[in-house]
């Protein structure tokens, strides 16, 4: 059979792909790529780079090029045959990575070229790839004996399992509860979209009436707009007990979970030669000890809270001034947070979102990176897509050439997954002749346009955007010659996050503003009044979050950098004593909070919460100079470009940084763009 999966084009032929295609064409490469590490483990005793790194870097970029589409297609177009597919292939990708992570052949040949002469010769990239991979190995527990093998496995097995079903059960108790409304009065203050949604939900069961339940936007909505504050009370608790002894039903309590996941995780650490989970998970981190988190951590929180609780007492004192309330409960806070809010900025988002058509927010996207980077960006016409939607650029820097293309699917629509990301497409690489040029997806989903008028953004959507960009750019920009630290890949996961939120400085300058904002209909410019509002709106309760997101992340790192395996967990003593430390609002004694944390339980985030505050710091204290220098310095833009991005996961992020920076990161940026004086 003739498969578009199989072929060897430069770009995918999704108007050809199948969902027929699919595990044929998977089979098909696992099984090549299988024979491909045999063949070359046997053909010779002595290693090198070209005899085995090298096909097996060319072997799995043919797997990752057939499965971007598929995967593309699975998220933006997706149908029941489709995902079948999709599904069906994933157990087979994860058993392959697996028994490569545990080939003692395999670590053993990568071994010998890292011991080899030749290691030496090889470029910074190339030695990355070695030292990652033998890392990687070492974390699969390669050099355990058989016995603790075992064990690594077991205890690797019933994670997962553990996982899954703290997952489940957050999901179902989540489900479980709903509240039926007959009287619409209860519900007052509820915007019109909340109460429709409140509606459906009720039709769906078959009632008459209103249903809140403690799904995200329900419960939002409630704490937000619900004048009603008994409700508010009922819902809260609801929600604040989820998957706990507390909860409607102790068949979904995580309890016995939690304890059992940070026993397994401290275990499994120790087999690994390490002290404790927090030290295992910042092996493949760009923090290098627990020590640099938690003083990161407490740094951050020692010069927020005084602005935290400032945030707290001005909404206390609204709350007494216009609504003589006295005493805040848990329940109380979003609700009055809004009304605050409203009350001092008025800010529309109806109104913004003219300033911001698509037709001027994407050019205008175009000309910030063009003037930063001096690069050129135009638009391909004809292209091969999933979807009529989707658009397809080049991007070219000044001496012409290709440097990247990519996709741009921008709004929503039936059978494409929500929200926004960037994925890679193809990754550059080297092989013998030509150079294999990045190819990005940017996916959003934003409201469609209607009539003959243009898509308008809110300043949200632009924000979004720009975030999206910024990865694309790592990925597209990369100058690096070898897959699997090109780009995104092999980028630790604790600073993923610098390209991006670095971009989205340039939608809050006034300079820049002009190039991506313009009435749709008057072309006249973001008026000042209006900007001055947006920036005021910007930093509103930034202490309070600020404190809030600590929390998390110094309870999450505790937790297991302190296990204990004679005392156990000890979950909410240690929340509650890092409550004492750092927080501002107390919840109320019943708050099960860390039962429903799946970022951390059943999420990859374990010890490693911290990774957004620490990205953040990045990205602010690189922008920091382009405030110093200018927001357009052409000097600052390309030390940047060809500092940060173009070098992808070749080196340590931290090495990368202090090039960029000339000195180490520090915090100073990130407080002064929260609003919250160092
Ligand atoms: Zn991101």
């Amino acid at each position: 059979m003739n498969n578009p999966l199989l072929e060897n084009s430069t770009l995918p032929q999704f108007s050809k792909i199948k969902a027929k295609h699919i595990k044929p064409a998977i089979n098909a490469l696992l099984a090549e790529a299988r024979k491909t590490v045999e063949q070359q483990l046997q053909a010779t005793s002595k290693y090198t780079w070209e005899n085995l790194i090298d096909p097996i870097e060319n072997v799995e970029d043919k797997l990752n090029k057939a499965w971007s589409p598929v995967s593309h297609m699975n998220s933006v177009v997706n149908t029941d045959e489709l995902r079948d597919a999709y599904n069906a292939c994933l157990p087979k990708l994860s058993e392959y990575s697996t028994e490569m992570g545990q080939n003692k052949a395999l670590f053993n040949a990568y071994q010998q070229i890292a011991n080899s002469d030749e290691y030496s010769l090889l470029d910074i990239a190339q030695q990355k790839i070695i030292s990652n991979a033998l890392r990687d190995f070492r974390l699969s527990g390669i050099d355990l004996d058989t016995e603790k093998q075992q064990r690594y496995k077991e205890i690797s097995q019933e994670l997962s399992r553990l996982s899954s079903k703290y997952e489940e059960n957050l999901l179902d108790a989540t489900n479980a509860w709903s509240k039926l409304i007959t009287n619409v009065e209860i519900l007052s203050g509820l915007p019109e979209t909340a109460l429709s949604l409140a509606k459906q939900t009720a039709e769906s069961h078959d009632k008459e009436g209103w249903m809140i339940s403690l799904q995200f936007p329900s419960y939002m909505a409630v704490m937000t707009y619900a004048e009603n504050r008994e409700l508010r009370q009922e819902h809260y608790t609801a929600f604040a007990t989820r998957a706990s002894e507390l909860g409607s039903n102790e068949k979904w309590d995580n309890s016995q979970i939690m304890e059992q996941t940070l026993a397994l995780r401290h275990e499994k650490a120790q087999l690994l030669g390490f002290n404790n989970y927090a030290e295992l998970s910042l092996a493949t981190k760009m923090a290098n000890k627990p020590e640099d988190v938690m003083h990161f951590l407490e740094d951050l929180a020692d010069k927020s809270w005084r602005h935290a609780r400032k945030d707290l007492s001005e909404l206390q004192a609204f709350a007494k001034q216009y609504y003589n309330i006295s005493q805040l409960q848990a329940w109380d806070m979003g609700y009055f947070s809004e009304k605050m809010r409203q009350h001092y900025f008025q800010l529309s988002q109806e109104e913004v979102k003219a300033y911001f058509p698509v037709t001027r927010v994407i050019p205008g996207l175009f000309s910030v990176v063009e003037k930063l980077y001096g690069l050129k960006i135009s638009e391909i016409t004809n292209f091969d897509s999933w979807h009529p939607d989707a658009r397809f650029f080049q991007i070219k820097d000044e001496s012409d050439q290709l440097r990247g293309q990519f996709y741009l699917d921008l709004y929503a629509r039936e059978k494409k997954r929500g929200g926004a990301w960037m994925d890679d497409c193809v990754g550059r690489k080297k092989p013998a002749d030509s150079i294999q040029i990045p190819v990005a997806y940017l996916t959003c989903n934003f409201t469609p346009p209607t009539g003959n008028d243009p898509a308008l953004l809110t300043h949200d959507e632009v924000l979004t955007l720009f975030h999206e960009f910024g990865h694309g750019l790592q990925h597209m920009l990369t100058q690096i010659d070898y897959l699997s630290v090109s780009g995104i890949n092999g980028v630790e996961w604790d600073a993923v996050e610098l390209p991006s939120q670095f971009m989205e400085n340039w939608c809050w300058e006034k300079e820049s503003l002009e190039l991506i904002s313009g009435h749709y209909q008057t072309g006249e410019k973001l008026p000042d009044d209006l900007y001055k509002k947006m920036l005021q709106a910007k930093n509103f309760q930034a202490g309070m979050i600020m404190v809030r997101q600590l929390e998390f992340s110094l309870f999450d790192f505790t937790i297991h950098q302190q296990y204990d395996p004679s005392k156990g967990g000890q979950i909410y003593n240690t929340l509650n004593r890092i409550r004492d430390q750092v927080a501002v609002v107390q919840p109320p004694e019943f708050n099960r909070f860390a039962h429903s944390f799946a970022h951390i339980f059943s999420g990859g985030y374990a010890a490693g919460y911290y990774s957004y505050k620490w990205a953040e710091v990045l990205s602010s204290d690189a922008y920091s100079l382009f405030e110093e220098k200018g927001i357009f310095d052409q000097t600052t833009g390309k030390a940047f470009l060809h500092k940060i991005l173009e070098k992808g996961g070749s080196q340590e992020a931290m090495k990368l940084f202090i090039d960029f920076r000339g000195r180490v990161p520090n915090i100073d940026a990130l407080l002064r763009h929260n609003g919250i004086a160092a």
